[in-house]
């Protein structure tokens, strides 16, 4: 799927086209900022948290499920006055650039932005993951001149463990305590339903309970297509309806006391972080579940590995270590330091 990269003599170095500023990174060429971190006047969006996807843009260029996503967190007004929806691999011209967009892996939507400029390709890859997830499509690697990438999880410590053993451990709670309700600590964008569609995987055909602040979401999931099955709006007068059930909530609600009101709660929660056991013990997770939609360390070395490119360019996160692979490696790295990424999910 991903397109031959081919060497082109004395082609422009993206430094020279794709530049830092405080709105963010901005392709000069294209007249087009990426992931911009305040509202412009266009816009190329990777995927819609709210780190990424801010609203208040002129224009607005991602996938149809990225824009029906912001559309439903922003509302109409704030999703981009104008909104241009690119199918998978779908090549337009921005300016003097050819943009198009492959799948990121990260949340329903994500995309890597690809940009061409004079033969000189850099590819954005806003957030990624490569294990695979039931309610996105893979990552696929684009050679490039210049990788741009995150670094949330970029040190040896982080490795993931395989999702299905940590929804497996899930159900074994369940199992051993069929009196309580298990309530997972998610975010609303991505987490919640792809910790549906595995808990689905696994066998578990049981209604599951949403927190209202997970609704709309799941709902913008079900009218994209991704299978989600009985969700059901888990409220406090349900409490009886609520045993032996498992109830999703943010991460916010899960220490407060809407949860104290479940019977006897397992307080739980699937994130990258469950990693750092005073981080569980901190948000007073009983069930910590190691749940991630980045890449983590193996990942993100993998990726450098499959994009092949020359440098890597690292947004935001542990980037002196990734920096120092990439080097043992042969790869340039730069560390850009965006400030305002990796403020909502992991
Ligand atoms: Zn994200
Ligand atoms: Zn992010």
């Amino acid at each position: 799927m991903a397109a031959e990269k081919v060497h082109i003599e004395n082609m422009p170095h993206p430094e020279t086209w794709l530049k830092v500023t405080p709105s963010g990174l901005f392709c000069e060429p294209g007249g087009f900022y990426v992931d911009p971190l305040r509202a412009v006047e266009r816009a190329v969006v990777t995927h819609a948290h709210s780190d990424h996807a801010r609203p208040g843009h002129q224009a607005v260029l991602a996938t149809r499920e990225t824009l029906a996503i912001m559309r439903t967190r922003m509302g109409e007004d704030q999703a981009g006055l104008s909104q241009q929806a690119l199918a998978w691999g779908e090549r337009v011209r921005v300016g003097e650039v050819d943009v198009w967009l492959e799948p990121a892996g990260h949340v329903l939507g994500s995309a890597q932005v690809a940009m061409e400029w004079q033969g000189s390709r850099a590819v954005v890859s806003g957030d990624y993951k490569r294990v695979p997830d039931p309610t996105t499509p893979g990552f696929v690697p684009i050679p490039c001149d210049v990788f741009v990438t995150e670094a949330t999880f970029a040190l040896p410590v982080f490795r993931h463990p395989k999702p299905e053993a940590e929804i497996a451990r899930l159900l074994d709670s369940v199992d051993l305590f069929p009196e309580r309700t298990h309530v997972v600590g998610c975010y609303s964008l991505g987490k919640c339903q792809r910790l549906v569609a595995l808990l689905r995987a696994a066998g578990w055909d049981r209604p599951i309970y949403l927190h209202g602040a997970h609704v709309a979401i799941c709902d913008t999931y079900a009218m994209l297509g991704v299978q989600l099955g009985d969700l059901r709006p888990a409220t406090v007068a349900q409490k009886d309806a609520l045993v032996g059930a498992i109830v999703l909530a943010p991460p916010s609600a899960i220490a407060d006391r809407w949860a104290r009101r479940l019977a006897e709660p397992v307080v739980c929660a699937a994130s990258g972080w469950m990693r750092v056991r005073q981080r569980a013990k901190q948000g007073g997770v009983e069930l910590p579940l190691v749940i991630s939609d980045h890449a983590d360390w193996d990942e993100l070395l993998q990726t450098l590995e499959d994009v092949g490119a020359p440098e890597v360019w690292v947004t935001h996160g542990r980037e002196e270590a990734l920096i120092h692979a990439a080097g043992l490696r042969g790869i340039r790295g730069r560390a850009l330091r965006l400030v305002g990424y990796g403020e909502e999910e992991a």
